[in-house]
Formats: structure tokens, C-alpha cells, sequence
């Protein structure tokens, strides 16, 4: 058996432990092996890469730089991954995001290069039929654009994730009008550069995509982040396909596409779940209007102690927790494990109200929660709980604020308006763990903390925890 053909076949093997492991990741119970399959495939993946390199295109010294280069990334991977705080997480994942975009406009603009370095320039291509020549220019064209698009879009979204810059969204005039010029020049310059591949269009095209990708996700507002880092994923996984293209590699294209698409109907749910429009989003929020809703004077809030809120507990027949972002920073879910524990012992009935976008990633409160070893089956997503909460005695609202905030659904001006939300209020009494009255992510203020019925218990939420346990 050839080198080529026994690659071919890891390949293959590759992309079947890449789908295993999609379908793992789909549920709690089988991440675990999903993640195990993921791990397995990249192995046979990067091994079959570098056997099939060293035998048909690059000498010893390519090589062991080549070797050397997985070496020192799957280092600084591993680092990154043990020291990484659950809450960095997002922004880790742009970063990686950012970088399979820049690796598809150097693939790219590799491609054009050798073409070319060959001897004759051009004409080395004109044995070829005249469509395989086209072909290939507009793989390099469409993966530098797409590359650069998700290369500058995930630095923006790095940053705004990491609160290095504003998450607000920027209004220029006329946006959305700048993106859809910049897809039709786009447009017009593919087929021109199919036509007579100069390295000037390479170079305007490489440019207006940078600053597309980066008006498109500087136009996206705080709340919609979370559907622009699952859209920047899906356009990373295109731009490896794009990059496959060129390559002619076709393990490249197989997970490129599954990324790809898995991404794209990642941010479809989440849009559904936010009640967003898809096409509004990925078009960089347009239509979205500056929102016009300032600071109101929502009343005064009233305050709780940690032993007040475990007198309220004990007399408490049933209770719903709803953990958000800050229960993620304060590390506060073995806590929040044990005070169920705790109240179940009592014959108190508590689950947990989880919505989609709770955190800063899909899945984050789950993935807490699991680690901390609080049973599944009391774990409900938002649209299985929301009816309860009229027939709840207690609320803990564990550091989410966005998540549950009456003004989604009450105030038409709101940036938020539309978000569904958990029904929080409707239960009897709403205890709310923060240190302050800040916002959330969105940056909009919660009517939720004036309502007659809430109380807030400022402070760390694992310290205040804590307390209550000890309280109880
Ligand atoms: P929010 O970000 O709306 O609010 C979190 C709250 O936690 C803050 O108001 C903060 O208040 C409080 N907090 C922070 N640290 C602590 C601490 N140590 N102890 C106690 N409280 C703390 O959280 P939600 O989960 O409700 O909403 C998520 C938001 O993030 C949504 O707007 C969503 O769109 C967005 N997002 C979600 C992503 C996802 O994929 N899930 C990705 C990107 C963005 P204080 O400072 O007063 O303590």
C-alpha cells in the first residue's frame, strides 16, 4: 500500500472520530467520550499529515520543523487549556478562531504565490482545462476572504469578550450599507481576479476583508455575542474548507464543512432561542436600531441578610436556582451543589432554570453544574421551567442579571427587548446574589431589583453561599 493511499485511509478514519465526537458533545452523559474521539482524531489526523509530508513533498530539514511546530503548538495548547479560567473560555476560543482565519489568508495567498514561482508563470497552467485554472483562483480569492473576515472579526470579538474593549455596539452611519457594498465589491472582484489574477486585487481584496470582519462584530451588540462567537466558528470551519480546496486536502474539507455547518446551525438555535433574527445578526445587526432606552429611576431595592434568606429557605416547599455569569467568577457551584443537597434532605424540591445564553458560552452553566456533581434531571433549560415559577416559593438568582431581566419582555426600547427570559418574578419571594447594583453584560439596568418581591444579597455569591449554608 502506498503512503498516499494508507493517508487517505487515516484521513477517512479522522473524519469518522470527528463526527463520533460531535455526537458525543451533544449530550452531558457522552462529552466525556466525545471530547475522547475528538483528541483521537486530531492524532491519526496530524500523524497522517507529517507521514504523508515527509514522503511526498518536503525534505528532512522541512520535516523536522514541521515536527517541531506541532510539538511547540500542542505545548502552548495544552498550557493554555490547564490554566484557562472556565469565564476565559470564550475568549480563548475566539482567539483560536482568530487564528484558523489568518492561517486560511496565508494558505491563500500561499496558493497564489507558488502559482506564480512556477516556471512560466501562468501558462504552466495552460495544459489545464481553462475551469480548473478559474477554480483555483477563485479558491484562493474566496478563502483569503473569508480567512481575513473571521481573522479580524475574532480579534474584535476577543476583546470584547475579554472587556479589553467596549461590548456596546458601533453605530456608523449608513452600516449596514458599508457591509452589503463591501460583499458586492466583493463580488465584482472575484470574477475580475478569475479573469486576470493580479497580485494588486489579492492585495484590496485581503484589505476590505480585515475591515469587514471587523466592522461586522464591532455593529454587534452586547446580548449577541453569544451567537457571534458560534457564527465566527462557523466561519472559521469555512475557511479550513476553503483552505482544503487549496490544498487538496480532503480531510481538511470533511471537518471544515462539519465545523462549518455545526456552526452555523449552533448560531440558528441560539438566534431562535434569543428570539433574534439569523440573517440580522450575521449581517453584522442590521436593521438593529441605536437603542434609545436611558437610565430609569426604577425605586428603591430592598436588601437581605444570609440569614434571612435561609429563614425564608426553610419555610420554602419548593425552589428554583438560576445561575448566570456570576456564579461562574465567584466559583460559586459546589457551593450552590451542596445548599441543594442540603435542601433536598429536607424534602425541598429545587431545580435549576437554566437559560441558553446564562454564562459566556453555550453550555457553561450545565458544564458547572455537572462538575460540581448536581444531578441532571433537576438541571431544566428555560423553556421547561418557565411555567413554574408562579407556583415557586423561592428564587436564588445566582449572579445573572441579563438572563432575568422583566425589561426583555416589558420595555419595546430596550437593547434586550425580545430576549426571552426566565420569569423569575413570578414566584413568590426572588433573592438576587451580586456584589453591586452593575449590570450585566448587556449594560442595561434590571427593573428586576426594584420589584416589590426581590431582595438583593450583595457580595461575593461564593462567599454568600457560604453563609447561607452556614445559616442553614
Ligand atoms: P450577566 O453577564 O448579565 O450578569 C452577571 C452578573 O453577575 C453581573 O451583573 C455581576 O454583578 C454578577 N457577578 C459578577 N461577579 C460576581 C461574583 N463574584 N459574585 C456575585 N455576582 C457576581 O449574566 P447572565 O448569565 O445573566 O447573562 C449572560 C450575558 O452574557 C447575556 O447578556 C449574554 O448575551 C452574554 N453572553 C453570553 C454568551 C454565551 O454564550 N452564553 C457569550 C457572550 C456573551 P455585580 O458586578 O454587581 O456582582
Amino acid at each position: 500500500m502506498s503512503v498516499t493511499t494508507a493517508a487517505d485511509a487515516a484521513y477517512l478514519i479522522a473524519a469518522l472520530l470527528f463526527i463520533r465526537a460531535l455526537a458525543g458533545l451533544s449530550k452531558h452523559e457522552t462529552a466525556r467520550a466525545g471530547n475522547f474521539f475528538g483528541i483521537a482524531g486530531m492524532a491519526v489526523a496530524l500523524i497522517a499529515t507529517v507521514v504523508l509530508a515527509a514522503d511526498e513533498r518536503i525534505n528532512t530539514l522541512g520535516v523536522a520543523l514541521l515536527v517541531a511546530a506541532v510539538i511547540a503548538g500542542a505545548l502552548i495548547g495544552l498550557h493554555r487549556a490547564r490554566v484557562v479560567e472556565m469565564t476565559g473560555m470564550p475568549e480563548l476560543i475566539a482567539l483560536f478562531h482568530s487564528f484558523v482565519g489568518l492561517a486560511a489568508v496565508l494558505v491563500g495567498w500561499d496558493g497564489y504565490l507558488s502559482v506564480e514561482r512556477m516556471p512560466f508563470g501562468h501558462e504552466a497552467f495552460t495544459f489545464r482545462a481553462v475551469g480548473t485554472y478559474g477554480i483555483h483562483h477563485a479558491e484562493v480569492f474566496i478563502g483569503v476572504f473569508i480567512g481575513a473576515v473571521t481573522f479580524t472579526g475574532s480579534i474584535i470579538a476577543f476583546l470584547k469578550l475579554s472587556a479589553r474593549i467596549k461590548s456596546a455596539p458601533l453605530m456608523l452611519p449608513a452600516r449596514n450599507w458599508l457591509n452589503l457594498g463591501a460583499l458586492a465589491v466583493f463580488a465584482g472582484l472575484t470574477t475580475w481576479f478569475i479573469v486576470s489574477p493580479q497580485l494588486a486585487l489579492l492585495i484590496v481584496v485581503t484589505v476590505l476583508a480585515l475591515a469587514l470582519g471587523l466592522h461586522l462584530v464591532a455593529s454587534i451588540g452586547g446580548g449577541d455575542m453569544p451567537v457571534v462567537v458560534s457564527m465566527l466558528n462557523s466561519y472559521s470551519g469555512w475557511a479550513a474548507a476553503a483552505s482544503g480546496f487549496l490544498l487538496n486536502n480532503d480531510l481538511l474539507i470533511v471537518t471544515g464543512a462539519l465545523v462549518g455547518s455545526s456552526g452555523a446551525y449552533l448560531s440558528y438555535i441560539m438566534c431562535q432561542a434569543m428570539n433574534r433574527s439569523f440573517l440580522s445578526v450575521i449581517a453584522g445587526g442590521f436593521g438593529l436600531e441605536a437603542p434609545t432606552s436611558g437610565e430609569r429611576d426604577y425605586g428603591e431595592h430592598r436588601e437581605v441578610t444570609a440569614e434571612e434568606t435561609a429563614e425564608l429557605l426553610r419555610e420554602a416547599q419548593s425552589v428554583i436556582i438560576t445561575p448566570g455569569y456570576g456564579m461562574a467568577v465567584a466559583q460559586a457551584q459546589h457551593g450552590v451543589a451542596e445548599l441543594t443537597a442540603k435542601l433536598r434532605e429536607r424534602g425541598v424540591q429545587v431545580r435549576f432554570g437554566i437559560h441558553p445564553v446564562a454564562g459566556r458560552l453555550p453550555g457553561h452553566m450545565n458544564v458547572l453544574l455537572a462538575e460540581a456533581k448536581v444531578p441532571y434531571d433537576i438541571v431544566l433549560e428555560m423553556d421547561e421551567i418557565n411555567d413554574d415559577f408562579p407556583d415557586t416559593d423561592v428564587v436564588l438568582v445566582i449572579g445573572a442579571n441579563d438572563t432575568v431581566n422583566p425589561a426583555a419582555m416589558d420595555d419595546p426600547t430596550s437593547p434586550i427587548a425580545g430576549m426571552p427570559v426566565l420569569h423569575v418574578w413570578e414566584a413568590k419571594q426572588v433573592i438576587i446574589f451580586k456584589r453591586s447594583m452593575a449590570s450585566g453584560y448587556a449594560g442595561v439596568q434590571n427593573p428586576l431589583f426594584f420589584r416589590e418581591n426581590s431582595a438583593m444579597l450583595f457580595g461575593d455569591a461564593k462567599a454568600r453561599v457560604e453563609d447561607l449554608l452556614r445559616a442553614l
